[in-house]
């Protein structure tokens, strides 16, 4: 049976898809977007999460330990005094995940919720997500970046019932400097979804002077042409967790405003009003 990685899952979603649902996130991106509000899903596997608020910089953390549990990760997840440090998610069996969310199965059916795979990018792990999403007779749906292969994006797509995807940049140069990747498998992976007949929403994280200029939105817009869009508001916290998971937050985002955004370039999208 295959397993995964998993950093958090959340009860009671109300944003990630139809009524209410439990959202899974996934450990492990291949984009690095500079603005991404989840820094604790981008690394793949195993990792630790060093709380910074009451740190004494003792060191006792630092002191190599061969328990077990902290094997690989640099940092042994007992010494903390003031009980700073945790392991970053936990491996879970298919069967087993699916099971802890079938926990909440008349819920689902009462409010016309489900489950949602996110992340991280639910499609780097994308066996056990197969596995998994086929042991949920639920309604399942997805959050992700769209950037796989063509091959895996189907395999996937198959299996859900609803899709959430994300349209960053529509330059691609651009797309490679703010998110480390090529946007083509994306845009490539775009068409097969709305050929696909399947329920999507395409996201938008409107990023200040990056993504929300109407340069992008506009050339945004011609791609997607009638297919439903959310705008999603930049987070102005989205630096909160790095320090946490030892990653330095970028310095390229200079404005925390959004700059004010023409919908009208849209055939058919929306402005969410709470941040990404
Ligand atoms: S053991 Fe705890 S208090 Fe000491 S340096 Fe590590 S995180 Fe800080
Ligand atoms: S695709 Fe999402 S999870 Fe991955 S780096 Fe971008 S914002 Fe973060």
């Amino acid at each position: 049976m295959a397993t995964g990685h998993i950093f958090d899952i959340k009860e009671f979603s109300v944003n990630d898809g139809p009524g209410i649902r439990t959202t899974v996130f996934f450990r492990g991106c291949p984009l690095r977007c500079i603005w991404c509000h989840n820094p604790e899903g981008l690394e793949r596997g195993r990792g630790v999460l060093v709380r910074q608020n009451g740190c004494l910089h003792c060191g006792r953390c630092r002191i190599p330990c061969d328990h077990p549990e902290c094997r690989g990760l640099g940092r042994c997840l007992h010494a903390c005094p003031m009980g700073l440090i945790e392991e970053l998610g936990r491996e879970w069996d298919a069967k087993s995940l699916a099971e802890r969310l079938m926990r909440d199965a008349e819920l689902y059916a009462s409010s016309g919720g489900g489950v949602t795979l996110s992340g991280g990018e639910p499609l780097l792990q994308y066996e056990f997500a197969i596995e998994l999403l086929r042991l949920l007779p639920v309604h399942k749906a997805i959050e992700t970046s769209g950037f796989a292969s063509g091959e895996v994006f189907k395999r996937v797509l198959d299996e859900v019932d609803y899709v959430m995807m994300d349209i960053k940049l529509a330059d691609s140069e651009a797309h490679r400097r703010y998110t480390g990747v090529d946007n083509a498998p994306i845009l490539e992976n775009f068409k097969r979804l709305k050929e696909s007949g399947k329920p999507y929403l395409i996201r938008v994280p409107l990023i200040p002077d990056i993504t929300d200029t109407t340069e992008n939105l506009s050339k945004i817009a011609t791609v997607v042409g009638d297919s439903p869009v959310e705008l999603l508001p930049y987070n102005r916290m989205a630096g909160a967790k790095y320090p946490s998971v030892g990653k330095t937050f970028t310095d390229l985002i200079t404005k925390t405003e959004n700059n004010p955004i023409d919908l009208s370039v849209f055939q058919n999208a929306t402005l969410r009003r709470d941040a990404h």
